[in-house]
């Protein structure tokens, strides 16, 4: 089965790379289940979507209720009988010096990026291993694999992303259940993820670097599609997307 008809959860996709990617995948023959606080946006891109002939549902999720992401997948579930892909994708980034102590925002940013993403997991994983199918997709960052200064908290989220897709897709070969898993690590991208810093230093530097270099979120998308698309014995693990030309 490739992406048509393929039920496709997504977190994030109230804007940005999750947005992007409901659509892009929506206009492929997926069923898209959208999930996000903002349920304003949410309605307004599944109508989109349906206006232009896909097939898209959504509900209000935040994903540091581990309640709430059980009632998205049974949501996803009832509606459209299954449940294929979880793209975890929700995330934030208010980067700052560690010296600057900003501990609600580390919180924050663990409980979204990293706690968000188990929950994500916790919620999907029965369903996955009692179909023996499945697939999860999380957005780690290049801040996953490199460090930047400012980034530190926000890196550690990331870096800690990949080594739960890796073991998850390892442990399920080993369990006989066949659940894929992609990490995909994007550089600068045009979404609303600067939004979230509120350090001055901090702002100023990583508008500078998106003022000099970004690629839009539908670039992203067509990654995810591409991790959905390949024949079910065939895992992409990860993928690194970026401008051109940032060093
Ligand atoms: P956006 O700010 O546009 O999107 C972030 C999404 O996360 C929004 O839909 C937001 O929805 C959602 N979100 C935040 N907190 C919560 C929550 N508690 N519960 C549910 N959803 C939540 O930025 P991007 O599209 O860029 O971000 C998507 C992912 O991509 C993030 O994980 C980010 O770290 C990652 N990334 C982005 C890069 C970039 O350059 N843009 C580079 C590398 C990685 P709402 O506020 O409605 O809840």
């Amino acid at each position: 089965m490739s992406i048509e008809n393929k039920v496709v959860l997504i977190t994030g996709a109230s804007s940005g790379i999750g947005e992007a990617s409901a659509r892009l995948l929506a206009s492929r023959g997926a069923k898209v289940v959208l999930g996000a606080r903002r349920d304003d946006r949410l309605r307004q891109i599944a109508e989109g979507i349906e206006e232009d002939g896909g097939q898209a549902a959504w509900r209000k999720l935040d994903v540091t209720d581990p309640q709430q992401n059980k009632d998205f997948v049974a949501f996803a579930k009832e509606r459209y009988g299954q449940v294929d892909v979880m793209f975890l994708n929700a995330g934030l980034m208010p980067s700052s010096p560690l010296s600057a102590l900003k501990t609600d925002e580390w919180d924050r940013m663990v409980d979204v990026n990293l706690k968000g993403v188990l929950h994500g997991i916790a919620a999907a994983l029965p369903e996955f291993t009692a179909q023996k199918s499945g697939q999860f997709i999380t957005t780690s960052s290049v801040a996953g694999l490199k460090a930047y200064p400012n980034g530190a908290v926000y890196g550690a989220t990331k870096w800690a992303v990949r080594e739960l897709m890796e073991v998850l897709r390892m442990e399920s070969a080993m369990e006989g259940t066949h659940i894929r898993t992609a990490t995909i690590y994007p550089a600068a991208i045009q979404t609303e993820l600067l939004n979230t810093i509120t350090d001055k230093g901090a702002k100023e530097a990583m508008n500078q670097t998106y003022d000099s270099y970004q690629i839009t979120p539908d670039r992203v998308a067509s990654v995810v599609a591409f991790a959905i698309d390949q024949p079910e014995d065939t895992n992409v693990s990860e993928f690194t997307i970026g401008p051109t030309i940032q060093p």
